[in-house]
């Protein structure tokens, strides 16, 4: 039976570790972090993200806000807005809460943002820099991952790791990270043939899908660390995720959970990003970046 990766705990002991960073902050700077979510129109689920964002934020110790925008907000104005936010000094991190409304250009949204500010790691300029190997604020929940592997004591060096997805959200940042740690990494989608015989090569496999069960237990090789990323609801309506975990766990070495896996580690991989970007600013203005 597999070591089961506990999420819940590894991104509680993240956010003590930001909270004890954003009170060192504070004294040094005089300031708090600040984050700034943007949220148009009223998608229900969105809208909880946001206020468990805007919670955890909070509990740290972060300045900041969440601008509230109705749906029929025009893209001139949310422009606009990101463009104020990408010219005020107390702002630290951008977030541009997604999908936005129909009629707006996400896009065009997002290569707005200060890659500077960009805690979500969309903008092109994070996306080449985490590509080629230069600083820059890399996706929340491919860090997450990472870390989740790393606090599992998974040996990454030269071992074969698959990744299942290739979205500029999940699967492309969590393959460069990998590929950063020197595994030997595949990326896997929806034209791969023969799915399993490609998951059953990896050490670390890494499931970025949305589609329930798609890595079937014998997908997994003996041994092996999953890390299940997908979120999907069961016909029940219970969140589950890409993975048969039942089966995957009686023969994978480690294995979050969906729920208490990778989902708990978004949030506080975004407060560090955003205390990573406030250190950053900082360290500019002093001319020690
Ligand atoms: P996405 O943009 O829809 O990408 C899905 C990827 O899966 C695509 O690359 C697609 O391949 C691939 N795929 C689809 N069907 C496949 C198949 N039959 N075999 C192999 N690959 C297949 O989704 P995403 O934004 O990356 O998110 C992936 C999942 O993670 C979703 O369930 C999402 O809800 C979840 N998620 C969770 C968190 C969290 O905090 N826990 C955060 C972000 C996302 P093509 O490129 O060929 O279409």
């Amino acid at each position: 039976m597999a070591t089961i990766i506990d999420g819940k705990a590894v991104a509680a002991e993240v956010r003590a570790e930001v909270a004890r960073g954003v009170a060192a902050f504070r004294a040094e700077h005089g300031r708090a972090p600040g984050l700034h979510v943007i949220l148009a129109g009223e998608d229900p689920a969105s809208a909880v993200y946001v206020r468990n964002k805007e919670k955890a934020a909070v509990e740290v110790g972060m300045d900041g806000k969440v601008h509230r925008l109705p749906a029929s907000v025009g893209q001139e104005v949310l422009l606009g807005l990101v463009r104020e936010l990408n010219a005020d000094e107390l702002v630290d991190g951008i977030l541009v809460q997604l999908p936005l409304p129909k009629g707006l250009d996400s896009s065009t949204v997002v290569q707005t943002v200060n890659p500077s500010k960009d805690v979500d790691g969309l903008h092109t300029v994070s996306a080449g820099a985490l590509w080629s190997g230069r600083p820059g604020l890399v996706p929340c929940t491919p860090r997450g991952c990472l870390r989740l592997l790393e606090h599992a004591g998974i040996e990454l060096e030269g071992a074969r790791a698959v990744v299942v997805g290739r979205s500029p959200l999940v699967g492309k940042p969590v393959a460069a990270l990998l590929l950063e740690r020197n595994a030997t990494v595949t990326i896997a989608h929806s034209k791969s043939r023969d799915l399993g015989a490609i998951c059953r090569e990896a050490d670390v496999l890494v499931a970025a899908v949305g589609r329930r069960a798609i890595i079937r237990g014998d997908f997994v090789k003996p041994g092996a660390a999953v890390i299940d990323v997908g979120t999907n609801r069961d016909d029940q309506g219970k969140l589950c995720g890409d993975v048969d975990f039942a089966a995957a766990a009686q023969v994978a070495g480690a294995i979050t959970p969906v729920p208490g896996g990778v989902g708990p580690m978004t949030i506080a991989m975004l407060l560090e990003n955003t205390l990573i970007a406030a250190r950053a600013r900082e360290s500019a203005r002093h001319g020690r970046g």
